[in-house]
């Protein structure tokens, strides 16, 4: 048996005193899309940053290719590089341009020099349709396209596992298809992603597995024909039902 890629085991998440996640599981192969859903608050960030370790647990276990990842002893910084993640308000950096975006990880994080990430970067933009805009800043781009820079810059780093997290929730609506198009394409190139997302339209399109977290627990767990036609719980039929 292949070991998961990425493994999480009875994983609890307090802030002070109030528990956010309260015994998450979840496993995913390499090629795995898994699909997040679950009402505001319900602790579906947290454990994205739990997984990069944006924010430190407080028991259970989170394994990379069957290496826990939350100990003292790892080293944060090669987490990222296998981890990368793409933000909801795309996190660019205003003063760089979009190839500059894209190369800065590489080249500082990684070490490439300039001319490798550079031909590199302007492969991940084209991959994200963005060539033509590699020396435009950020502020002269749509949000869509500041989107797919963020995408680019994350696939830069040649990550394992892609996190997502709300990657379209701070669009216009009518900008919201060209990204889910381009986390379409990645998905069917076998791109593992864990995407926190209410595109309903992508999940059921590009998802192998659905997980519907309420209150930070796993209520429901299935590929997405059986958890949006047949959901075995009240909660996730109520919550869907609220979706459309
Ligand atoms: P979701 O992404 O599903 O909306 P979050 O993971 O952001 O949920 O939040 C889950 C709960 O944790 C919420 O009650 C939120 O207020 C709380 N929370 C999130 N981040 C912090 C933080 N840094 N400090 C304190 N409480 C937080
Ligand atoms: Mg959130």
């Amino acid at each position: 048996m292949t070991q998961p890629l990425l493994s999480i085991d009875d994983l609890h998440k307090s802030y002070g005193s109030e528990e956010v996640l309260e015994g998450v599981g979840l496993e995913m192969d390499q090629g795995d899309v898994t699909v997040l859903i679950g009402p505001s608050g319900s602790g579906k960030s947290t454990l994205l940053r739990c997984v990069n370790r944006l924010t430190e647990i407080n028991s259970g276990r989170i394994a990379l290719d069957g290496e826990d990842v939350t100990g003292a002893d790892t080293d944060v910084n090669e987490l990222r590089k296998q981890v990368g993640m793409v933000f909801q308000d795309f996190n660019l950096f205003a003063h760089l341009t979009a190839l500059e975006n894209v190369t800065l990880g590489p080249k500082k994080v990684l070490g490439m020099d300039a001319a490798d990430a550079e031909a590199a970067g302007r492969t991940h933009l084209e991959q994200v349709g963005l060539l033509e805009q590699a020396d435009s800043y950020p502020a002269e781009l749509s949000g869509g396209q500041k989107q797919r820079v963020g995408i680019a810059r994350a696939l830069a780093m040649d990550p394992e596992l892609l996190l997502f997290d709300e990657p379209t929730s701070a669009l216009d609506p009518e900008l919201v298809g060209e990204v889910v198009e381009v986390m379409r394409d990645l998905a069917a190139e076998g791109i593992t992603m864990l995407v926190v997302s209410h595109e309903m339209d992508f999940a059921r399109s590009a998802a192998s597995d659905i997980v519907f977290l309420d209150d930070g627990e796993v209520v429901e767990h299935g590929p997405p024909e059986q958890l949006f036609q047949n959901p075995t719980a009240d909660r996730t039929e109520q919550f869907l039902s609220r979706l459309h």
